[in-house]
């Protein structure tokens, strides 16, 4: 049946019962001959959802002349109700969404249609069907306002009914629920049939969509603060556990504000800050960060700006030239609509479309867009590019309903698409600066860049950065702005606002491209031409300074190139003991990025690839052949040196979505690493058989995490060999050794036990450590415990080094290898391999070069009988000071 020349209503609820409910109500107040109204509500099995097909099937069933109104009650039903309009395309009438509140907007739609008012006045009525109620209440604000940063996408009903899980989780990673861990939340909504929300206990805000970076991330939530994660639908114990695992997980983090593994796929972190010594300019007018103090400005000598200005040290290294401005000013917001709301509405989305579009061809070939609605999560070999997760998580925001969802209310009640987009934007930009952790309130700077985007499409701007040579002036950049960047070319960055810890800075820092933040209007005044000379280190701008500046910087620069020239050359070579023992110092790493840094700083291959890390984030578990290019990628960017492939260590601190892990009490101490991989041969057999096909074009070593006993090194060995097996091979390709992790206190004291089951042990100090001395690592309340050079620990490296025997290697890839206090009691212990952050390889290998290995031995034999942590570190600091 059709509807004729009355308007049509579609009652868009989760439940059927309460849209059968809303429209009796309003049935009641009509005389006896009804508009056309049709109910899409509830799943198909009685259940609590919407359907979008169900939606366009109500239209098409009241749809006529006069056209259709449709009212929903919350989420997902507006989205179901878009949905359906795109589903539908070009139908013979008006459709109409309605953002009135439900029970008030179905009875005034009814009544307002059964008079044979028109689309228009009915949708009007509609909307302002909730105001007689607002005018009688008064103001409804909270005693504080509304909490800021909640958007109206997130204006759930704070006790939704039908909520059926729920539970309280301390958030535990340094910066909280910042852009990384967002992105995370929302990647792992969509994996699953739930409505998740969270709402902060600690500071009262949401609940908000965890499928929204805005929303999560103007919880301002940070460590200590507890958060309440509810879910419903289908799905919901699923997704409770697997958003409570992330978080109390810390989302990889460790707590001391480092992403665990160099470089790992973070948007946020400062991990990309460069060597200070590589960070200073190869080319062209930059300076070192390092040296001494800079000579004083001249005065001013005319009415420009001149002398010294000062900003927030954002990015290190120095750089001068000539300044350039740029232009990225906007055209005006229009006042009026240049179409009706649904042209505006679709000029929106075709700008946000066309936005994302540009977004994804700034990418490097072949990077898979996760996140950003491009297809199913692969993992890549540009997944620790920092740039690569800068855009994911800017495709998620134009994904994002905190921002689009008041955007289309905007233009439904009038605005014009750019005005509508930009209010959005604000709103959420703003709900994000307010909140009082630096670090997530510079997250506005990613929905202002994504805003920026979206207007200049819509206003028909064309951007690009030309980028010229000399000292870029600007009043913020976004991230690709920063990207479109040569260094060689732009030999230092000021901006007049912007944030040390936005992801404008971590990319410029990632370049090695000297910037300035936050130095106020000023800068911008400065005349096109002038020179000035920038300090990324301090934050000094100088503006047309003394010749002599430029050439006293220019002196520190060349010291500084040749000091770091000679400790990069130094660095390709091995590193022997001044006794002639050789100790290979690798790197570990999380993907082929952190991979190449290794191998830049003379890494002897790579000791530690957490495969953990380089598939985490993600809601299916990556298959053989993504396994197998991953590692042949790695191997690669090391040029073919040895590569060692943990094998997933899934579970403690890292959990991920698609390992499925069960609740436990003290997940430390329960299914971690090989001990859920035994019990899940789907996941542990694709990576086996993916190791042994790279070792056949490779040298690569494959270890297990987690190992308690000789059983269960067993176990692994054989599901090993049942892999080569499979494979139609007689053994083991002889690239391949094997290794096992020590880093329970019970398999480091039967290291004598796996003679001849392994060609290598690796000590992962860091949970040896918290296993050692029961203080749980990244636990700021027994921070003080937890210090690797107890001598207890170092009695379990010692038990280590004496089991394994001549024929055993032993290595030290935790933490501890690159703490220059400990290398000499390692080494002296009989460790001779350590894996280290890809930018320590230099510094250690130095410190190898400076030891006597009886020396050494001596050395830690009087560690080995000291009390405590504190004991060794003082013997230390006496007999090798420096260290
Ligand atoms: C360790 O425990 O020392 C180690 C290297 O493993 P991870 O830090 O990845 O747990
Ligand atoms: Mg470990």
């Amino acid at each position: 049946m059709s509807g004729g020349a009355r308007v049509g209503l579609v009652v868009v609820s989760h439940s059927l019962a309460l849209a059968d409910a809303a429209v009796a109500l309003a049935l009641e107040m009509v005389s006896a001959d009804p508009p056309p109204v049709a109910v899409a509500a509830g799943t198909p099995d009685g259940g609590t959802g919407t359907d979008a097909t169900a939606v366009l099937d109500a239209v098409e069933r009241v749809g006529g002349p006069a056209g259709v109104l449709v009212v929903m009650d919350l989420g997902s039903a507006v989205l179901s109700a878009e949905l359906a309009l795109e589903l539908a395309g070009d139908l013979p009438y008006e459709v109409r969404l309605s953002a009135a509140p439900f029970v008030e907007g179905v009875v005034a739609a009814v009544v307002q249609a059964a008079a044979g008012a028109g689309l228009d006045e009915v949708a009007a009525e509609a909307g302002a069907a909730g105001g007689a109620k607002a005018a009688h209440l008064g103001p409804q604000e909270a005693p504080d306002g509304p909490p800021a940063g909640a958007s109206r996408a997130d204006d759930a009903p704070a006790a939704d009914a039908s909520v059926a899980h729920e539970r309280d989780v301390t958030v535990v990673n340094p910066h909280g629920l910042h852009a990384r861990p967002a992105a995370e939340l929302a990647l792992l909504g969509r994996g699953y049939d739930a409505e998740v929300r969270l709402t902060s206990r600690t500071s009262g805000r949401g609940p908000v969509s965890a499928r929204s970076l805005v929303g999560v991330q103007s919880l301002g939530a940070v460590r200590g603060h507890v958060v309440t994660i509810a879910a419903t639908g289908p799905d919901a114990a699923a997704a409770l556990d697997a958003v409570v695992a992330a978080v109390e997980g810390g989302f990889g983090e460790s707590t001391d504000g480092a992403v665990t593994g160099e470089g790992a796929a973070t948007t946020d972190q400062d991990t990309a800050v460069p060597d200070r010594g590589t960070a200073v300019a190869e080319r062209g007018a930059r300076g070192s960060d390092q040296g001494t103090a800079v000579p004083r400005p001249p005065e001013p000598a005319d009415g420009a700006v001149h002398g010294a200005l000062h900003g927030t040290p954002a990015a290190p290294g120095r750089g001068w030239g000539p300044a350039w401005h740029l232009d990225d000013a906007l055209p005006a917001l229009p006042g009026r609509p240049d179409g009706d709301p649904a042209a505006e509405r679709q000029r929106l989305e075709a700008a946000v479309g066309a936005a994302a579009d540009d977004l994804r061809a700034s990418l490097p070939p072949e990077v898979g867009t996760r996140g950003g609605g491009a297809g199913p999560a692969r993992a890549d070999r540009h997944d620790d590019d920092p740039y690569v997760a800068v855009v994911r998580a800017h495709l998620l925001l134009l994904e994002d309903d905190a921002l689009l969802v008041p955007a289309r209310e905007a233009i439904l009640a009038g605005a014009p698409a750019a005005t509508a987009w930009q209010q959005a934007v604000d709103a959420a930009a703003d709900g994000l600066a307010a909140l009082d952790d630096d670090y997530l309130a510079a997250r506005a700077a990613d929905v202002r860049a994504v805003g920026r985007a979206v207007r200049r499409r819509l206003q028909g701007v064309a951007h690009r950065l030309e980028a010229r040579s000399g000292v870029l002036l600007a009043r913020d950049l976004s991230p690709d702005e920063v990207r479109s960047l040569d260094p060689a070319v732009t030999t230092a960055v000021v901006t007049a606002a912007g944030s040390p810890t936005s992801h404008a800075t971590l990319l410029a820092r990632a370049a090695g491209l000297p910037l300035v933040v936050a130095t106020g209007e000023a800068v911008l005044a400065v005349a096109a031409g002038t020179t000035v000379a920038v300090d990324g280190g301090t934050g000094q701008v100088l503006v047309a300074p003394d010749d002599s500046v430029a050439a006293a910087w220019r002196a520190e620069q060349d010291a500084a190139e040749r000091r770091a020239e000679a400790a990069r050359e130094r660095a390709r070579g091995p590193a022997r003991t001044r006794d002639g023992v050789h100790v290979e110092v690798a790197g570990n790493a999380a993907g082929p990025q952190d991979a190449a840094v290794a191998a830049a700083h003379g890494a002897d291959g790579i000791g530690l690839l957490r495969t953990e890390l380089l598939f985490g984030g993600r809601a299916e578990p990556p298959d053989e052949d993504e396994q197998l290019a991953a590692y042949l990628a790695v191997a690669e960017a090391v040029a073919g040196q040895r590569v060692v492939v943990r094998t997933l260590d899934v579970g403690g601190d890292k959990p991920v979505a698609y390992a499925d892990q069960p609740v436990e009490a003290n997940p430390f101490l329960g299914l971690r690493g090989l001990r859920l991989q035994l019990e899940r041969p789907d996941l542990l057999r694709p990576q086996l058989r993916a190791v042994v096909r790279a070792a056949q074009r490779t040298p690569l070593g494959v270890m297990f995490p987690m190992v308690t006993t000789v059983a269960e090194l067993r176990r692994a060995r054989a599901a090993l060999a049942d892999a080569a097996t499979d494979l139609g091979l007689p053994g083991l390709p002889p690239g391949l050794e094997v290794g096992v992790m020590v880093e329970v206190p019970a398999l480091a004291l039967r290291t004598r036990h796996l003679r001849g089951l392994v060609d290598f042990v690796s000590l992962g100090t860091n949970d040896l450590t918290q296993y050692a001395l029961a203080a749980e690592r990244g636990n700021p309340h027994v921070a003080g415990l937890s210090d690797a050079l107890d001598p207890a620990v170092l009695a379990l490296v010692a038990a280590t080094c004496d089991g394994a025997g001549p024929d055993v290697r032993v290595a030290v890839c935790g933490e501890l290898a690159a703490d220059p206090a400990a290398v000499p009691v390692l080494v002296g212990l009989g460790v001779r391999e350590l894996s280290v952050g890809p930018r320590s390889v230099p510094a250690v290998k130095e410190r190898v070069r400076g030891l006597d290995v009886t020396a050494a031995a001596d050395l830690a034999g009087r560690c080995l009988a000291l009390p405590d942590a504190a004991a060794v570190r003082d013997l230390l600091e006496r007999e090798v000071p420096g260290g």
